[in-house]
């Protein structure tokens, strides 16, 4: 379908033939390595189709006003794995939906950004505070030892 600026197909990495074997069940680590793209790349082609640049403008809208996808994307009826699997590929838009959530941080106003706590007791989402929650240690959730 040209015209549209995206790919119907994209390239794959495994044979047709280790694809094909699959499903004569053939159960190998090829053919389910091709199995498992095939999957991937079905799945990628039908959530491209679904997500319109108008699907794109409302979700950037809305997380300007609720800052956290897990509670922002269900009032469009998608979820944050719809979110976080586009902005894997789509890198503009991943840019775009960080630079809003870096924006309107929860965690902004109480100076929390970008620490542990910021996360967990000030709702921010963005990417700063997104990392020092994976970085952190239960005993870093800066409730303590204010410095
Ligand atoms: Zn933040």
């Amino acid at each position: 379908m040209p015209g549209n600026g995206r790919p119907t197909s994209l390239p794959l990495t495994y044979s047709p033939h280790d694809r094909a074997r699959w499903r004569y069940s053939e159960r190998d680590d090829e053919a389910r390595a091709a199995h498992v793209e095939e999957s991937r790349i079905r799945r990628r082609v039908v959530r491209d189709a679904m997500w319109t640049p108008k699907l794109t403008r409302q979700v950037l809208r809305l997380l300007a006003r609720i800052p956290d996808p897990a509670e922002a994307l269900p009032q469009l009826g998608r979820t944050t794995h719809e979110l976080y699997g586009r902005m894997i590929t789509e890198q503009e838009f991943a840019e775009q939906v960080e630079a809003v959530l870096a924006e309107n941080c929860r965690a902004l106003a109480a100076g929390m950004c970008g620490r542990p706590a910021g996360y967990r007791h000030y709702g921010g989402r963005c990417a700063a505070c997104r990392k020092a929650k994976r970085g952190s240690s239960a005993s870093d959730d800066g409730s303590g030892s204010a410095r």
